[in-house]
């Protein structure tokens, strides 16, 4: 039987093992069970100096006997050869001296996760892992692409282009004033309208309590599954041994359940209203109207406006209008070819259309990428 005590009997409970340590020769690095008084591979006295070990698979004592020695004391140093003899022997192990006033090896407390000593063979602290090289040389190839695109998109260069072709379109977007049929609950209907007929029609539904019922819930409940056994420090009892306390951490896991539950009942019940159908005048959005065009000077659509005050059936007003400006270009150096709609990120206006005629050539900007990024139109800035 190990050595356990039950600590509490609450949520944590606190367990103890009495286990044995190990020593390292300190003549010949040999590893050595914690109680043995001489090293086994030469023979060395286990010195006053010689640090205990313990890992976590230190093997547990469980034999009466043993354990008796553990809990005996911490061992003597004999003041005549230095070696250290278990607290019950009178001699000393190692010449036969009596014991004395030989003092007696430390009893020390090691708190939870607290550092050994001296670093045995089989250490529980992981170093971090340092980052895969595969994944340090990912990150710095993406930095210098980024980089790259950011040098070349930054660069600008002038190159002579000419205008190859050009074309422009103009959009009116209209609407007209007409007579429509909708509907509406009595209460919404406008003001203007005629009425046409109406029904009675559902518009919302009450809830009325209509007694109970039983229904299943389900519901999640946490069940203790097993515990964790998780070190929380240990005492060098001075003789190879240790004591070491364990905190029986419970787990859990949330299941699934269901129950019966009483509910109340509702049915629903339906409210009534009129719904009227009604004509009434309203502007709704009819076909735009287009103009399109090339080296000819643009113009707009004729839109058919044509507006009452107050507004008459048959009524034609215009929305919005709309251009759009396009060149065709091509780089003189290598004949390749571009749509230019802005630059700068500001669309072709009017006047600049205007002046980029077919078969006038400019000087333009393009970026490191082989963007078109303006077109110097001011003969000033050459
Ligand atoms: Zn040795
Ligand atoms: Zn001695």
């Amino acid at each position: 039987m190990a050595d356990k005590k039950t600590k509490g009997s609450d949520e944590i409970k606190v367990i103890e093992e009495i286990v044995e340590g190990y020593w390292i020769c300190p003549n010949c690095n040999a590893k050595n069970r914690g109680a043995e008084q001489q090293c086994d591979a030469c023979g060395a006295i286990r010195g006053e100096d010689v640090q205990f070990h313990c890992d976590g698979d230190a093997p547990v004592i469980t034999d009466e006997a043993e354990l008796a020695k553990a809990k005996a004391g911490p061992d003597w140093i004999c003041q005549f050869c230095g070696n250290t003899s278990p607290a019950a022997s009178e001699k000393c192990t190692g010449c036969g001296s009596a014991r004395g006033s030989g003092k007696q090896r430390a009893v020390k407390e090691i708190p939870p996760g607290g550092a050994q000593p001296q670093s045995g063979p089989a250490k529980t602290n992981v170093p971090p892992q340092p980052m895969p090289a595969a994944f340090k040389i990912g990150c710095g190839v993406i930095a210098l692409l980024f980089f790259v695109l950011m040098f070349l998109s930054s660069r600008e260069t002038p190159e002579k282009i000419e205008i190859i072709d050009n074309q422009w379109t103009r959009i009116i977007e209209r609407q007209e004033y007409k007579t429509v049929e909708e509907k509406a609950w009595e209460n919404e209907v406008p003001q203007a309208a005629v009425k046409l007929s109406s029904s009675r029609e559902i518009r919302d539904y009450k809830k009325i309590p209509d007694g109970f019922e039983e229904v299943e819930e389900t519901y999640t409940e946490k069940v203790k599954i097993g515990e964790d056994k998780v070190e929380d420090g240990k005492i060098d009892l001075g003789n190879g041994r240790f004591q070491v306390k364990y905190k029986m951490v419970p787990k859990y896991k949330e299941e699934q359940r269901t129950r019966m539950v009483r509910r109340e009942k509702f049915r629903k019940e339906p409210i009534y209203a009129e719904k009227v159908t009604y004509n009434i005048d309203r502007w709704i959005d009819i076909a735009p109207v287009e103009l399109k065009g090339t080296q000819d000077e643009p113009k707009w659509p004729d839109s058919g406006a044509e507006k009452n005050t107050p507004p008459k059936v048959g009524d034609v007003s215009e929305k919005a209008r709309k251009e759009t400006y396009l060149v065709k270009v091509r780089r003189l150096s290598d004949g390749k070819e571009y749509e230019v709609k802005e630059m700068r990120n500001k669309e072709l206006t009017f006047e600049q259309f205007m002046k980029l005629r077919k078969g006038t050539q400019w000087e333009a900007i393009f970026s490191g990428l082989g963007d078109l990024r303006e077109i110097k139109l001011d003969p000033a800035a050459k």
